[in-house]
């Protein structure tokens, strides 16, 4: 029990594929900026993806819906980003287990192993310049929403905009991990596209929880 089933899963991945597709140019032209401009392309061609196997068959639990989105994922996108947000959604599925609803507690704690497993594989810090820079802000804020007891709508929205304040703070930083950290101060003023692609992917989890 606990009201976030597969279904609610599913509209994320399907919210996250249409964001991409809609931000594609965007996410590009940062990644164009401080990296090799593929971000945009990349999490597009990997979202189709699971889209696609989304349409063909959906799993009936949160947990093994998360999983074929990582598996798409890491057998679909190259780069940095496949394997990194692969590992985040298959560890966030495996946290969820073979339950058929989940709480919001829940949710949380299997975010928070999603970022455990890009910390591991990517050995990123917050302030690095990565999407760990969106993504850690996102989960404290949506873990002090569920101490407060606040609905799954109130709380996802106050994770997105963290998030997205996230994002825009990598602006000034300096990169210390992957393709952006061979430019060294050439990397400061623009903001990290990986960050900026966490701050959609925690947007379309509102869009689909206040659905
Ligand atoms: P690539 O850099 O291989 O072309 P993408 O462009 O798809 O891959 O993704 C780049 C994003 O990946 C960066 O903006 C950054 O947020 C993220 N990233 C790169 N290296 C790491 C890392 N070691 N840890 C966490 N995130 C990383
Ligand atoms: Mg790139
Ligand atoms: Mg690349």
């Amino acid at each position: 029990a606990g009201g976030l089933d597969a279904a609610l899963f599913a509209a994320w991945a399907e919210e996250i594929a249409a964001a991409v597709r809609a931000d594609r140019d965007r996410l590009t032209a940062l990644d164009s900026a401080i990296g090799d401009a593929d971000h945009g392309a990349n999490l597009d061609r990997g979202f189709t993806a699971v889209a696609e196997a989304l349409a063909g068959g959906r799993p009936d639990t949160p947990g093994a819906l998360l999983s074929l989105v990582g598996n798409t994922l890491i057998r679909k996108v190259g780069g940095a980003s496949g394997p990194l947000y692969g590992m985040a959604f298959r560890e966030a599925g495996k946290a969820l287990g073979d339950a058929p609803e989940v709480s919001l507690a829940d949710l949380d704690a299997a975010l928070a192993a999603g970022l455990a497993g890009i910390r591991r594989l990517g050995s990123a810090a917050e302030g690095d310049k990565t999407m760990v820079d969106a993504l850690a802000p996102a989960l404290r804020a949506l873990t002090q929403a569920v101490q407060e007891g606040l609905a799954p709508a109130e709380a996802v929205g106050a994770a997105a905009e963290a998030a997205l304040a996230g994002a825009q703070a990598t602006i000034p930083m300096q990169a210390r991990k992957g393709r952006a950290s061979y430019l060294g101060p050439r990397s400061l003023g623009h903001e990290d596209p990986g960050a900026a692609s966490t701050a959609l992917i925690v947007r379309a989890l509102h869009a689909a929880v206040s659905r």
